[in-house]
């Protein structure tokens, strides 16, 4: 890989995160493709994957663990919960204190070191409720 080409990857990646940070709405790797199309029309899907999984091990995106057949992706790295439409699948943030009680308790009956948890909140939203 010569200079060229980390560079032209490195203005991807930028992209990338752009247009996943302007949005709150958790999209998966094909809404970000045809999100970032839009701007870079030749980026395959493929690198669109790639580059996701490298900003996800960077730290500088989320990789969300939720329900659905898809992965999703967040821009917004802060400590935060979602809510899951059992519906039409929308995925939106809860914001609240997170809950410092529930990993104290783990920490106690576990023989590991608990680093983190997921939960994820599911329910009907209110366009679906209509
Ligand atoms: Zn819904
Ligand atoms: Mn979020």
């Amino acid at each position: 890989m010569g200079k060229k080409e980390i560079v032209r990857m490195t203005h991807q990646r930028k992209i990338i995160l752009e247009e996943l940070r302007s949005v709150t709405s958790h999209p998966t790797a094909d809404d970000i493709y045809a999100m970032v199309k839009r701007r870079l029309p030749k980026i395959s899907l493929g690198t669109i994957y790639r580059n996701l999984e490298t900003l996800s091990v960077l730290g500088l995106v989320q990789k969300l663990e939720v329900g659905g057949t898809q992965k999703r992706f967040d821009g917004d790295i802060s400590n935060h919960y979602h809510i899951r439409c059992t519906h039409c699948g929308t995925v939106e943030d809860i914001f609240t204190e997170p809950i410092a009680s529930i990993e104290d308790l783990f920490k106690k009956v576990d023989k590991y070191k608990v680093t983190g948890y997921r939960l994820e909140l599911f329910g009907v939203c209110p366009q679906c409720e209509q």
